[in-house]
């Protein structure tokens, strides 16, 4: 039996991230994670540049995913590389996950700033909640995420949705797995062996530090 910590959403300069995925994987390993899923929005890793950046990324655990825009907001898919159309009514992005065996993680779901999906939630099927997202602003999106799953008894997790190299590894989840085969992986989160970590800090306090530091620089 393994335990390993996952960042299970990252966003590279594929969509609006800073960084290619090269560089999150060097930063992933950096911050002594086993794991990173890159999530970009709408726009999921093909065959190819999977093994081609799973090669490079050696050890480390590389998972494929995406961020859907649905059309009542963010849905991540893991273990896909095809999307749905941005827009796509929610319920038919669930049908597409379930049909392409894909572990289906509602992200910072009370965060209204995100395109959190809200109230939504009740009504899908999903097999995970992120309950910590380092992006985040308030700290009572994450918080609500948290009573809600805890009240509903779903499975957690966490991400730290870095759009840049530092802010990877903010919020990571604990997976305990057989192996750290993907298929073990995926089957660990449906099955609940996970817990989600988080530092607390958000990441706009990395940005702000780094606009800082670029400030001191110039003056
Ligand atoms: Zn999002
Ligand atoms: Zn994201």
């Amino acid at each position: 039996m393994h335990i390993v910590a996952i960042d299970l959403h990252v966003h590279t300069d594929r969509s609006d991230g800073v960084a290619s995925p090269r560089e999150m994987i060097r930063y992933a390993e950096k911050k002594h994670l086993d794991g990173l899923a890159i999530t970009d929005h709408d726009k999921p890793l093909t065959e190819e540049e999977f093994e081609e950046l799973q090669q490079y990324a050696q050890n480390l655990v590389l998972i494929p995913g995406v961020e859907v825009s649905s059309r009542e907001g963010h849905i991540l898919l893991l273990g896909v590389h095809e999307a749905p159309e941005k827009h796509t009514p929610i319920k038919d992005v669930i049908r597409f996950g379930r049909k392409k065996n894909a572990v289906i993680i509602v992200p910072h779901p009370f965060d209204v700033f995100r395109k959190g999906i809200g109230k939504v939630i009740e009504k899908i099927d999903f097999d995970a909640i992120e309950v910590y997202n380092s992006g985040s602003i308030l700290p009572m999106f994450n918080k609500k995420a948290q009573l809600y799953a805890i009240k509903n008894n779903l499975v957690r997790v966490a991400g730290s949705d870095a759009h840049l190299p530092e802010a990877i590894g903010l919020a990571f989840t604990l997976i305990k797995t057989k192996n750290k085969e993907l298929k073990e992986i995926y089957q660990s989160i449906r099955s609940g062996f996970v817990y989600p970590v988080t530092s607390n800090v958000s990441y706009l306090r990395i940005l702000s530090l780094k606009l800082r530091r670029k400030i001191l620089k110039i003056t």
